[in-house]
């Protein structure tokens, strides 16, 4: 097998609709490189492909995928023998998001590959399967509009530009704006409070997230006062808060400090257990930092 770059983004030559016969056709145009692998990625980066084959069960809505990562299966089988590690091309999926970088999607249809296009990864998530009791990688991608595309720039003569989409949208509701009077724009994780020219600034973030799969409620009782980065570690998994004893783990600043919590803030203690599951990365999983 010859060695192809990786390459992100739209490829010259490669319109969307463009069909290949087989993976190698794949393969040597550059649109995605293994031959089995449905993760097209290069190590510590993000990926730049992923081919919807049908081996794992992905929610294909057409411009919005439930997309499922790799590993634990049996070999040669679709059948969950463990739980999907965060690793290779699961790692690399999550880079996409958090860096806001595309992924070029690639579906298996009558027998051929077509490229379908880029498309954002805008949440991730662990979902345990009832049906076998193992952990999945669950990735919600969603396409991109075809009037602005994408394009990596060669870094080697110029930096990377990334167009970036809002992956956080911080919502300003009575809700919101109420969890902040509470806490009077104090985090509730590192109690700073950021002082901006006229007025404190805080976040208010949802324990079980709004979007995507997660159907979180936005109420009082699954919204924290944070300042943006812990809102941020929360979000993406680095913490979270052990609903027994309100402290915080996942993060050596923070880890076994206790949530400030005031008397009329009420939290859903089963929204901690949620975050805990589907969010949060134990720090024994984060085996490809
Ligand atoms: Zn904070």
């Amino acid at each position: 097998v010859p060695s192809v770059p990786i390459q992100y983004g739209e490829l010259p030559n490669v319109p969307v609709g463009a069909t290949f016969a087989n993976r190698r056709a794949l393969h040597a145009a550059g649109v995605h490189r293994p031959l089995q692998a449905g993760i097209d990625f290069a190590p510590g980066q993000a990926a730049a492909s992923v081919v919807l084959s049908g081996v794992y069960p992905d929610d294909d809505h057409g411009d919005a995928v439930d997309y499922t990562g790799q590993g634990g299966l049996e070999p040669g089988t679709s059948r969950a023998i463990a739980d999907q590690k965060l690793v290779l091309g699961n790692a690399a999926l999550i880079r996409n998001r958090n860096w806001g970088v595309p992924v070029r999607v690639i579906r298996k249809v009558g027998g051929v590959f077509r490229y379908d296009g880029l498309y954002s990864v805008d949440e991730f998530r662990r979902e345990r399967y009832a049906s076998d009791g193992f952990l999945r990688c669950r990735y919600g991608l969603s396409a991109l509009t075809r009037s602005a595309p994408w394009v990596a720039r060669d870094q080697a003569t110029e930096p990377l530009r990334v167009e970036q989409t809002v992956l956080r949208i911080v919502r300003d509701t009575a809700v919101t704006r109420e969890v902040k009077r509470l806490y009077e724009f104090t985090c509730q994780m590192c109690r700073i409070v950021l002082p901006t020219p006229v007025a404190p600034y805080a976040e208010a973030a949802h324990i079980k997230p709004l979007g995507g799969r997660h159907h979180g409620r936005d109420a009082l009782d699954n919204v924290l006062c944070l300042c943006p980065n812990d809102h941020v570690l929360f979000d993406w998994g680095a913490i979270t808060v052990l609903p027994e004893s309100l402290t915080i783990t996942g993060e050596a600043v923070l880890e076994g400090r206790q949530l400030l919590t005031v008397p009329a803030h009420h939290i859903d203690l089963m929204n901690f257990d949620y975050h805990r599951e589907a969010i949060f990365v134990p720090i024994v999983d984060r085996v490809d930092r």
